[in-house]
């Protein structure tokens, strides 16, 4: 299992650090010629360490698949395991299960705790959210919400929530 083994090596600390700096994905994929998913693992490590640790004990029968629980908020059926204590190391067990639509208030309302944060382990970024926003309008439906979250690490109602501005609603949409 990994324990945080991504932000070691050198190439790795710098790509966390012009992340913070405001360096966006796109940007920094080009540069280090590596994929954009690659990027996401990086500059969301501990986001990335805590899922895998958390599908490593699914895979292996340990936990139940999120879908055979109930969500803890709301009762039905569950659809993934969050997070609820964020992604440090010591929290990456720590997990509930939670429906999509529990999931999108309870992210919603970690953004608002979020606001002007700027840490790279954070679950979503100011300048994610402007990069994906952007990406949505030069692309239109040809980039689908699922894909937008799958590529900075979200769920696709909380990338929908992004874009529309539902969420994040603090930073300005200038493509709008
Ligand atoms: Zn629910």
């Amino acid at each position: 299992m990994s324990n945080g083994f991504l932000p070691r090596s050198k190439r790795n600390r710098l790509i966390g650090k012009l992340y913070n700096e405001g360096y966006s994905q796109v940007e920094l994929a080009e540069w280090f010629k590596l994929s954009r998913q690659r990027i996401g693992q990086i500059v969301h490590f501990k986001r990335h360490n805590a899922r895998g640790y958390i599908d490593s004990l699914m895979r292996s029968g340990k936990m139940p698949p999120a879908r055979d629980l109930k969500c803890k908020d709301c009762g039905k059926p569950a659809d993934y395991y969050d997070h609820y204590l964020g992604y440090e190391f010591e929290n990456r067990g720590k997990v509930e299960p939670v429906c999509k639509e529990c999931d999108g208030i309870r992210y919603s309302e970690r953004g608002e705790v979020r606001k002007g944060e700027n840490h790279w382990a954070a679950k979503l970024t100011k300048t994610d959210v402007i990069e994906m926003r952007k990406l949505r309008h030069d692309l239109g439906k040809k980039i689908r919400f699922k894909e937008l979250g799958e590529m900075f690490g979200i769920t696709e109602s909380a990338a929908h929530n992004a874009i529309k501005g539902i969420i994040w609603n603090h930073i300005p949409n200038y493509l709008n």
